[in-house]
């Protein structure tokens, strides 16, 4: 794809679309809203090629990795204690910029996605996700946690038989490159796609000042979740970077401004994947047996951005009730938003959905998820990003911990 149209073009092209969208929305919400097909037509096709290159990815990975156990370990432990930090940097700031006060929250009601989860717990949230009894049913909602499983089981069983299973380890390294090429191909529609779902959400909004009123409206909760997201992506993430896997943040991430943005525009780490590995893998160069492994692992359940907005929300919502959480309540808080975001899919709006988890374990009314349901969207492209950044910078880490330092890095 590179001899067809450069790189750097591409990125142009998709920074241009970024802003064209965003005109064209604002300006002309009619006409943003008449292009959106092509959106959805770019979003299908990531979506059409995420189900066949997370089975391949993972099959693959799992027959050529060695040690399961090591990789494992080191992803899951990478996951919850960056999690972890997200959840408490947005108690932090939550805390600090004190978003509810005023209680201005009992215009609320309870939004029919979450009455519908009202009685859901974690054992349904967490426990049920990861094993389905039809695959193809999984396939078909788009729920990826149980095919990750599923192939985790086929991969380790296809190395456990050894050389038997030879034929099967080239099959999958062909589908592998065969999905990357279409990958590369759908890429270069990424302008177009990007332009198209920018303009047409802020169009569905009724334009750009209508968009800018509601954020007003919520001014100071939209600024605790961007404070606390920009505090997580631009400081914490870069350090962990380069203190363990031994990167310039800045070079690193000049290999994602695809993935990024795109992960902007959809509002889903699932339908990002397929950019993300592509940036990590091909052009930073993390293993491929690494990536391969922890990028569709964490499109799926590493959640810094929704863990910490969780956090955030919940906190805020007992803010505009004038309920004072307690110490303790702030600790329930911290582990259930930490449950609930890796218990949320990659899917826009997903977070939201698993709130209900973190409202019910401190006694809040569901009703206030009502407040923040219209800036939602908004928010979720910002958390999504940085979901996104996390995992990207986790493939980097765990790359290191388990390879050392490779010769193509910079
Ligand atoms: N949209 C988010 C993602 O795909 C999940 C969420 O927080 O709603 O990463």
């Amino acid at each position: 794809m590179k001899k067809l149209f450069g790189d750097q073009y591409l990125i142009f092209g998709i920074i241009l679309g970024v802003i064209l969208g965003g005109l064209v929305g604002s300006l002309f919400p009619e006409v943003g809203v008449d292009l959106g097909f092509l959106g959805t037509l770019f979003l299908n096709a990531l979506k059409m090629i995420v189900l066949p290159l997370v089975i391949v990815s993972i099959t693959l990975s799992i027959m050529k990795v060695g040690n399961l156990g090591s990789l494992g370990l080191k992803t899951l432990f990478y996951y919850l204690i960056t999690t972890g930090i997200a959840v408490f940097i947005g108690i932090l700031v939550v805390n600090v910029i004190h978003p509810g006060d005023g209680g201005m929250a009992l215009t609320g009601q309870m939004p029919d996605i979450v009455s519908s989860k009202e009685n859901m717990s974690l054992v349904e949230v967490l426990l049920l996700k990861f094993v389905s009894p039809n695959l193809f049913n999984s396939a078909e909602e788009f729920e990826i946690l149980p095919l990750i499983i599923a192939s985790i089981l086929f991969g380790a069983a296809f190395a456990s038989l050894g050389r038997e299973s030879k034929v099967i380890v080239e099959f999958f390294t062909i589908l592998d490159k065969a999905i990357m090429k279409i990958v590369h191909w759908i890429m270069l529609f990424t302008p177009i796609g990007i332009f198209s779902l920018i303009a047409e959400r802020i169009g569905v909004s009724g334009g750009g000042s209508a968009v800018l009123e509601l954020a007003m409206e919520l001014g100071k909760y939209v600024l605790s979740v961007v404070v606390g997201l920009g505090i997580h992506a631009f400081i914490v993430l870069p350090i962990i970077l380069m203190l363990f896997a031994k990167r310039n943040p800045l070079h690193y991430v000049r290999h994602l401004g695809k993935a990024l943005l795109t992960a902007f525009s959809t509002a889903s780490s699932s339908a990002t994947l397929p950019l993300t590995m592509e940036g990590v893998i091909d052009e930073a160069k993390v293993t491929p047996k690494v990536g391969r492994f922890v990028l569709p692992l964490g499109a799926t359940i590493n959640m810094d951005g929704t863990a910490l907005y969780e956090a955030v929300a919940v906190i805020f919502i007992a803010q505009s009730y004038g309920i004072d959480l307690s110490m303790a309540q702030m600790v329930i808080v911290f582990f259930t938003a930490t449950l609930a975001a890796i218990g949320a899919a990659g899917i826009p709006e997903a977070g939201l959905v698993t709130m209900v988890l973190v409202l019910q374990a401190v006694g809040l009314p569901l009703e206030g998820v009502g407040m923040i349901l219209a800036i939602d969207w908004l928010l979720d492209r910002f958390r999504t990003t940085v979901n996104v950044w996390g995992d990207s910078v986790g493939a980097a880490v765990i790359d290191r911990l388990e390879n050392g330092d490779a010769e193509t890095k910079d």
